[in-house]
């Protein structure tokens, strides 16, 4: 049987190649560490955690990383299997020893007969085979230039520059109200298609002035570029004038406040829709490296937002990562060339956690496709099910972000309480029902 290559040893690389060998199909994994390095890397192991050592919440009741964990568990999966024989205590959360993690993962990889591991840098994307590229944020310029001639310039970015991305049901909408801004729109549904939070001169300068104040993180080492085009951090704006935002993102014009009509904002706030669910909704123009905790008090002073529960925070990294709504189909392969499938961060997902997982999908699909069959992705109701469809089709492509997994991404459940206060049964209803339609997709197989 012909071999499924794989471009990355990466937690997506790994995992996808573990489980193609569990599959029956041989393997070979192409790595350039150590040879050629990156800034984060500082080993040439498998799997290696370039920053925190935490797999975070493992709660697979109230949390969708939880459940993550929970389904990559249940797929006899290496990246969860290892975690858990190297866990440090951490409370709820799933820590690691992260060198003897990824020791272990190389040598489990190394062990597996199926496993070839070439050294090396693959730098032009292969014409034919069975490929999957799972090279990460940090994938080589040579192939990054690659699959920009391939996929088209703009449809690989190496940076991301996320606006926080705000549960849809948290946001007050005695406050807010929604319109586009002059009612532009050839529907009534584009005419609504943004939510106005509006805001008084006393709350802006209050919000200038926190926005001042928050602790931001600063860039690693060999991380910055001229990313500022065009997606500068809202602090950073703020810092070159205090009516700089007013002018910017937060401009009042073209917007009639639903609730008081007479009164005219003195800056105003937009959402945008985020996926097609309509669940989730980011904020313009609120790119940001202001810290997790600043973030979360910062933009809960914005009127509407006071009880906003946050899919995900903001961020500007260096990050490779294909525009995947509009590249990839539903089984993670390039339109374009279908012998190429994408795994991990390089797709969009962002995390330890999801980029494995993505590794898992893809490395099962791959196997499946060797042996002559097709794998479907697993149903929407599930983990890993919602971050597929969200990446390869359920974001909008127009401004697309790498996305960790959260409850967002998920079908509502018709009969159950939305909001902040309707969590406690919200979410064990969706992990439940998650935990029966992977079972069933396994089953399947
Ligand atoms: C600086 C930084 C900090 C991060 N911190 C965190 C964090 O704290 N927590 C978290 O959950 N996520 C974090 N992430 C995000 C992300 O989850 C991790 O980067 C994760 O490792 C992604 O998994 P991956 O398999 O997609 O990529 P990686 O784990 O980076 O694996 C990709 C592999 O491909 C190899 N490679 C690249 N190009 C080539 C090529 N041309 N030929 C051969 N091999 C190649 C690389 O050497 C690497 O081993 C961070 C990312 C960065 C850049």
């Amino acid at each position: 049987m012909e071999p499924v290559h794989i471009i990355g040893a990466g937690l997506a690389g790994s995992e996808a190649a573990w489980q193609i060998a569990r599959a029956g199909v041989p393997v070979v994994l192409h790595e350039m560490r150590p040879g050629t390095g990156t800034f984060a890397h500082k080993t040439g192991d498998c799997a290696e955690m370039v920053c925190s050592n935490s797999f975070r919440s493992d709660d697979d009741v109230m949390n969708a990383v939880g459940q993550l964990h929970w389904e990559m568990r249940n797929a006899d999966g290496l990246i969860m299997a290892m975690a858990d024989r190297h866990r440090l205590p951490a409370g709820g959360a799933l820590a690691v020893d992260r060198e003897a993690f990824s020791q272990a993962v190389t040598a489990a990889l190394r062990a597996e007969p199926l496993i070839e591991i070439q050294g090396g840098e693959i730098s032009e994307l292969p014409e034919s085979g069975n490929w999957i590229i799972a090279t990460g944020p940090l994938t080589s310029d040579k192939l990054a230039q690659s699959i920009r001639s391939v996929t088209g310039t703009d449809a690989l970015a190496f940076f991301d520059a996320i606006a926080p991305i705000v549960h849809a049901d948290t946001i007050d909408m005695s406050i807010a109200w929604e319109q586009s801004r002059y009612d532009k729109g050839d529907t009534e549904e584009e005419r609504r298609a943004y939510i106005n939070c509006p805001m008084t001169k006393d709350q802006y300068e209050a919000f200038i002035d926190a926005l001042l104040a928050a602790e931001k993180t600063e860039f690693h080492e060999g991380e910055t570029a001229g990313y500022f085009d065009g997606c500068l951090p809202i602090e950073v704006m703020a810092e070159r004038g205090r009516e700089t935002l007013r002018h910017g993102p937060m401009k009042p014009v073209g917007l009639t406040n639903a609730h008081m009509p007479e009164q005219k904002a003195y800056a105003v706030v937009q959402l945008r829709r985020d996926n097609a669910l309509g669940t989730l909704y980011n904020i313009v123009g609120f790119q940001t490296k202001m810290k997790y905790g600043a973030q979360t008090e910062v933009f809960r002073m914005i009127p509407g937002l006071q009880d906003a529960s946050f899919a995900r925070l903001g961020g500007i990294h260096r990050n490779s990562f294909l525009n995947s709504p509009t590249l990839l189909d539903d089984r993670m392969r390039l339109r374009r060339r279908p012998n190429l499938r994408f795994a991990g961060q390089v797709t969009g997902v962002e995390g330890y956690v999801e980029s494995a997982a993505m590794g898992l999908l893809a490395g099962r699909m791959a196997a499946a496709q060797a042996k002559g069959h097709d794998l479907p992705p697993p149903a929407i109701t599930t983990a890993m099910g919602a971050l597929v469809n969200h990446i390869t089709g359920g974001a909008e492509a127009k401004t697309f972000q790498p996305m960790n997994v959260n409850f967002g991404l998920f079908p509502p459940l018709p009969d159950v309480k939305s909001g902040r206060r309707g969590r406690k049964d919200r979410y064990p209803a969706y992990t439940q029902r998650a935990k029966d339609d992977f079972s069933a997709w396994l089953a399947a197989q």
